[in-house]
């Protein structure tokens, strides 16, 4: 008998063709290498590709996230929401600040945070909630911005500083890590609420190796220019002049103000991203949405699977992780599926190991019996191969790796 192993199918390698190469040499080359031109470039297009007036890059979507609950103050005793079932980054920036990070279980359809359990979750040291897009797929924004300005939960709001006495109610700090380029009733990620914070982390859909972005769209009175500068200082060690102002003739005197964090993106790293962003829209997510509607059609007419929602008439997912789920299965069971697709050299993934089961939330004191949506949807998930360069042949073998 043959046994031979088929050729490895990964996950979801990045998009590496000559058209990055050319432009990570020209940054190189071009003698530039940490914050300068081309990071500021990339801002301002994904601002403009968003809709919002200003965009700050940073190193990570985590260091975005811990930077803006430092900037509303966020700090012991204070408390945020998040959902329990997302990537740990959600929850570990929170904990940085000293803060509690308070769980609530998701939505059985589609895996976001639920808004009537974000509702019982509120109380008097509520700073920050943290919605996370799932998948890349929206979360309920209407409903959640109504939820933080109904004069009831106005009422609740304590606020410590002077940043959170000018907003006078609780901060929606968005993780669209997964969802760049999504829409809700026609509006991108990014203008749906306070804050939004991107990834750009190599397995992502626009990626730049590392890195990240924090839109800014906050209400009156806050200045967005003002903020911008304020935020670009904070993340460059609180200093007021960064290294290319520093670099013109004798202009070397610089100060601190306060002790700021270094997570500034480097101009290399925008060389990737502005590649990235230019071809995103129509044709990274064109090939992703054709990966996901092929899932769909195989696996749809089949009562064994569940299929992910990425479409209704007022949402559209950035197609990010298709979370295929199995009917009727245990953990154990999904474990073992998972086994016989992997002997087959198919990589699949499970998004995510709920936070109440990892060691350290766990022995926090969190118990994932609290969140029997998240459970229930982590052991039944299996995540799908999508990747720029996904061929309909290899669509064919994972299909019928699946099934
Ligand atoms: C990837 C991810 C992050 C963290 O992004 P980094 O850029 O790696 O810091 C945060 N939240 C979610 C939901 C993620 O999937």
């Amino acid at each position: 008998m043959i046994n031979e192993t088929p050729p490895l199918l990964p996950f979801s390698p990045p998009r590496i063709d000559d058209k990055i190469i050319a432009e990570v040499t020209t940054a190189l080359q071009s003698g530039w290498i940490t914050t300068g031109p081309r990071v500021k470039e990339f801002e301002k297009r994904i601002a403009c590709y968003v809709g919002v007036e200003k965009v700050v890059c940073v190193n990570s979507a985590s260091a975005g996230l811990e930077l803006m609950l430092r900037w509303f103050g966020v700090q012991e005793g204070d408390e945020v929401i998040v959902p329990a079932y997302t990537y740990c980054a959600t929850a570990n920036v929170v904990v940085h600040c000293g803060a509690i990070p308070v769980m609530v279980d998701v939505n059985a359809n589609d895996f976001n945070i639920n808004i009537q359990n974000i509702e019982k979750a509120i109380t008097e040291k509520t700073k920050v909630i943290i919605p996370v897009d799932f998948a890349g797929f929206p979360c309920d924004y209407d409903e959640l911005n109504h939820l933080v300005n109904s004069e009831k939960i106005k009422q609740k709001f304590k606020p410590e500083t002077s940043v959170q006495k000018t907003l006078g109610r609780i901060l929606i700090l968005s993780d669209a890590a997964h969802s760049v380029g999504a829409t809700y009733k026609g509006k991108r990620t990014g203008t749906l609420t306070d804050i939004t914070v991107f990834s750009f982390h190599a397995v992502k859909n626009l990626t730049t190796a590392e890195g990240g972005a924090i839109c800014l769209n906050l209400p009156a009175p806050f200045l967005h220019e003002d903020l911008y500068k304020h935020l670009c200082i904070k993340s460059l060690h609180g200093q007021n002049k960064d290294a290319l102002s520093k670099t013109q003739i004798g202009n070397w005197r610089y100060d601190v103000f306060e002790p700021g964090y270094k997570c500034n993106m480097t101009d290399i790293l925008a060389a990737i991203g502005l590649v990235e962003l230019e071809r995103y829209e129509d044709d990274m997510l064109l090939k992703r949405k054709h990966i996901f509607d092929r899932y769909t059609a195989a696996f749809s007419n089949d009562e064994r699977f569940e299929v992910p929602v990425y479409e209704t008439p007022t949402k559209k997912s950035s197609y990010h992780v298709y979370p295929l789920r199995i009917r009727n299965i245990s953990e154990q069971e999904r474990d073992a599926i998972i086994q016989q697709i992997a002997m087959q050299n198919i990589s699949v993934n499970v998004h995510f190991i709920p936070l109440p089961m990892l060691s350290f939330y766990k022995n926090c004191g969190y118990n994932i019996q609290d969140f029997p949506v998240a459970y229930n949807n982590f052991a039944r998930e299996i995540s799908l191969p999508v990747y720029y360069d996904l061929t309909d042949e290899q669509i064919a073998r994972v299909v019928a790796a699946i099934q």
